[in-house]
């Protein structure tokens, strides 16, 4: 398949991986928009959080379970972090992977452009 988040997790392409397990894969953002930049991604492909039914949201509640623990790694848990899920085209989502961007270690404005 031709999605840049599926090469990755095939390791067809590189990227600077901080966490895998058999479902999730979580890595350095190639463009940080913020000191910690993480991306945490189911490894099966879906687009989007439009994607998420009872029958894989599962992998919701462990990926926010890989971001609280990768916040607690990156000491961004005690002064904040924000998690970001861009979605569709006038969400701002570029690939067409379901993501979540981990993003800490400076303060965060509201609202987001
Ligand atoms: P979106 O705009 O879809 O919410 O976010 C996509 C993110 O993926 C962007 O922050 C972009 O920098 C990142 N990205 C795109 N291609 C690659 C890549 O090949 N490797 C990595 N590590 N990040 C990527």
């Amino acid at each position: 398949m031709d999605c840049i988040f599926c090469k990755i997790v095939r390791k067809e392409v590189p990227a600077a991986v901080v966490y895998e397990d058999n479902d999730i894969l979580a890595f350095k953002d190639i463009n940080p928009q913020a000191p910690i930049h993480l991306l945490i991604i189911p490894k099966q492909h879906l687009t989007s959080i439009m994607d998420i039914d009872d029958s894989n949201g599962d992998i919701v509640k462990k990926i926010l379970l890989v971001a609280k623990n990768l916040a607690r790694k990156n000491n961004i848990d005690n002064k904040g972090f924000r998690l970001v899920v861009n979605t569709g085209n006038d969400g701002g989502q570029t690939v067409h992977h379901l993501h979540f961007h981990l993003l800490g270690g400076r303060f965060m404005t509201w609202p987001p452009g």
